[in-house]
This record gives structure tokens, sequence and C-alpha cells, in this order.
């Protein structure tokens, strides 16, 4: 098969490889079409050391193609999502349900081979039937979208609250459709105006961008009190979390997705002052069905999202495309 191999820094090579065979309860998928998303990023560039050679890419939909023994719940012919971590299955949190909190998971596209291959070989529990009827297209940023559907889920958002999503990137402009979805008022802020006049025609009711002037006087007139009932953090960075500090009103709740990559200083007197709750929300559990049912009902439109689109001979070129300022999903059309 043609796979995408990197061997280091920036040293990606398409090449022929082994195909992959499946073991016991793992199956092989076609891949069909894959999103590139910051984490293959910053492997690419080498921020982000992994052991080489490694096939990227963790974001993707396809076709089971060929099932090993003790394979029951997904046949040859199903069209899927693939939930790209997988826990050890024996650890106490993965025996109480917590399975993406495990400390043994498996990571593909980054601790085994990925998705920028025509084929890949993963664990059949990994599988989610992908709903008839819906493009490979739009299906192709499930797995960032499982993310902020426990976001939100965690979030606890009701009917009519008013709801901030921090970051205007695809986990923002995602999750800002799944609050709509839920029925909440949505205001969203980002560093720069950019993707504002596409967060409104996607349901926000307002933007506010960082340098337009104080979060706290903007969540309060969005919100008509003392600022917003929920904030969803999608940036992953110490000044996003000290913008959903600032958005949220006393009592309300803060969910965090993203993962900063820096010390972060939390002012935790306010947090006590205003009993604010901060929630981590990590990855997913079992949100894919939801995420996928989501897209089918036209609750979550995802392809606008998809600002530039590339076959695998070029993953190159998309590599280089996703930090264009244009950019917001890169996609991989692998077969
Ligand atoms: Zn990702
Ligand atoms: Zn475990």
């Amino acid at each position: 098969m043609k796979a995408a191999i990197l061997h280091g820094p920036r040293d990606l090579q398409i090449q022929s490889a082994r195909d992959p065979a499946p073991r016991h309860g793992e199956v092989v998928v076609r891949v069909a079409a894959a999103g590139l998303c910051g984490t293959d990023y910053r492997i690419w560039t080498g921020d982000r050391p992994i052991v080489y050679p490694r096939v990227l890419g963790h974001e993707f939909v396809g076709t089971v193609i060929e099932a090993g023994a003790a394979v029951t719940h997904v046949r040859v012919g199903d069209r899927v999502a693939v939930e790209p971590n997988y826990s050890c299955g024996r650890c106490p949190l993965c025996r109480e349900g917590n399975r993406n909190l495990c400390l043994s998971r498996t990571a593909v596209g980054i601790d085994v081979d990925g998705c920028f291959a025509e084929r890949v070989c993963v664990p059949e529990r990994c599988c989610w039937p992908a709903p008839a009827g819906v493009a490979d297209d739009d299906l192709l940023v499930t797995e960032p979208l499982a993310v902020v559907v426990r976001a939100v889920a965690r979030g606890r958002v009701e009917r009519g609250e008013s709801a901030a999503v921090v970051g205007a990137g695809s986990l923002g402009l995602l999750a800002l459709q799944v609050l709509r979805g839920r029925g909440a008022r949505v205001l969203v802020v980002s560093r720069t105006a950019r993707r504002f006049a596409l967060a409104r025609e996607l349901g926000a009711e307002a933007t506010h961008a960082v340098s337009d002037g104080p979060l706290e006087a903007t969540a309060g007139a969005f919100s008509g009190r003392e600022g917003v009932d929920v904030v969803i953090e999608t940036a992953g960075t110490a000044g996003a979390v000290a913008h959903a500090l600032a958005l949220v009103r006393p009592g309300g709740r803060v969910v965090l997705t993203g993962l900063p990559h820096e010390p972060t200083p939390v002012a935790f007197f306010s947090v006590v002052r205003r009993e604010v709750t901060i929630t981590g929300s990590m990855i997913y559990q079992d949100e894919f069905p939801e995420a996928m049912r989501l897209v089918a009902a036209g609750t979550v439109r995802t392809r606008p999202l998809v600002t530039h689109r590339f076959a695998l001979d070029a993953i190159g070129e998309a590599f280089a495309a996703h930090e264009r300022p244009d950019s917001i999903k890169v996609a991989v059309r692998i077969s």
C-alpha cells in the first residue's frame, strides 16, 4: 500500500509499505478521507517528538476491508469513523468506564501507524458505524466533533442559557454548533476577527476579538447579567484559560478541552470568590455516535470548516496549508 511515512522532522515521504494484517480483535480499514490537525502538525515540525518512522493521522473515515479473529461487532464492508485512541481495558480507570483517562492509552497516528496511508489496522472496538447517506467528507471531522460533544455535555448546557466559546478554530466552530443544537445562545471569542463571518453563518449570535476590549463587558452585555452561564474553551493556551474565566458569571461553569503546553496561571481567588466550576474534558468516551448523529441531522455542518483538500501524494502541501491564516481544516483524500 501507499503511505506517507515520517522519518524525522519535516521529512515526510510517500512510500510503499507492507499491507497491515489484522490480529485478534482487529480490523483493517481502507481510509477514504482524513483530516489533519494541530497535533499532526506539531509532530511533523518536530515540536512534539515521537519514535520514527511513523505514519501520522488520526481523524478519518473509511471502510472495513478485513477482519481478524474474534471480530464480532463490525463486518467487512462496513463504513466506519474510527476512534483513534484505545485504552488498556484492564486498569481501574478502564474498568470503571473512564477509558479516555487510561494512563496506558494507545494513540493511533502517534504511538502506532495512522491514517495518512491507504490502509490502517485498529482494534474493532475503535470502529463506529457511519450513518448511511452522509458523505465521507462530512464525517472526516467526527473525531474533533466528538471532543466538543463531550465538552458541551460536561458543561450541562441547557436550553436558553448563554454560552461563550473561546477559540474559533475547528474545535471552536464545532462547539458553537453543538451549543446551538442544545438551544444555547453563543458568543464566539477569538484572538482575531478572521473567522467571525463564518461563526455567524454557523449560528453565533455575537463575536468578540480579544483586542476589541474587556471580555467582562462583552459577556455582561451578551448575557444581560454578570457574565455567561457556561464557557467552552477550545484553544489550549494560558491566555484562553484566562479569557474563559473572564467571561463566566459567578456560579457559572468553564469546560476546558485544550491541553495548554505552557505554565497557566489561574486567579484562584476569583474562582473561589465566584464559585466557578472548572471542568476538564479529555477527548471522548462514547461520543462518536452522537457526533455523527448531529452531522446526519444537519445540526452540525462540517463542510464549511474544510478549507483545503489534497490527495495523499500531495500531503506535504497539506501540512504547509495547515499553517496558512485562511486554513481551518485541511483534508486529505486517500481513496
Ligand atoms: Zn487531532
Ligand atoms: Zn486502562
